[in-house]
């Protein structure tokens, strides 16, 4: 699809094109083919905007979860609905960042605080003050 109009290219919303054409008048073109990682890294803009403190870890190392990417916030600054069935469609777990941390070796997610009884730690804290995952 391509507009043409008359007006700022700085007005542009996110995946559309704007080239100014021999008419002077700006070309809008629809941008179809957004990668997932640019759809994902807008998505950690948006939330960084929103004061939801993002982290994103490529893995999830904890005993019990999948082994896959994880987006953590403050979901509570986020009003949105629907988000944790969108980041599921993706492959991505939602999680809240007061309860996961980072292993300082692989960077997978690990779990910080517990969600049962029986919940122990999948990381050991290093001399170093490190933390490390289960797997490393
Ligand atoms: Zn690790």
């Amino acid at each position: 699809m391509i507009i043409h109009k008359k007006c700022e290219i700085e007005e542009l919303p996110e995946g559309v094109i704007g080239q100014v054409g021999l008419d002077q008048l700006v070309h809008y073109t629809e941008e179809y083919h957004r990668s997932e990682t640019a759809i994902i890294a807008s998505f950690m803009e948006y939330l960084k905007k929103k004061g939801a403190y993002p982290d994103y870890y490529t893995g999830c190392s904890e005993a019990g979860y999948e082994d896959r990417p994880v987006i953590a916030a403050n979901w509570n600054r986020v009003p949105s609905r629907n988000i944790e069935k969108w980041l599921d469609n993706r492959g991505i777990s939602l999680e809240w960042s007061d309860e996961w941390m980072a292993c300082s070796d692989c960077y997978k997610a690990v779990r910080s605080s517990p969600d049962s009884y029986c919940w122990e730690p999948s990381y050991v804290w290093t001399s170093d003050c490190e933390i490390v995952c289960r797997n490393c």
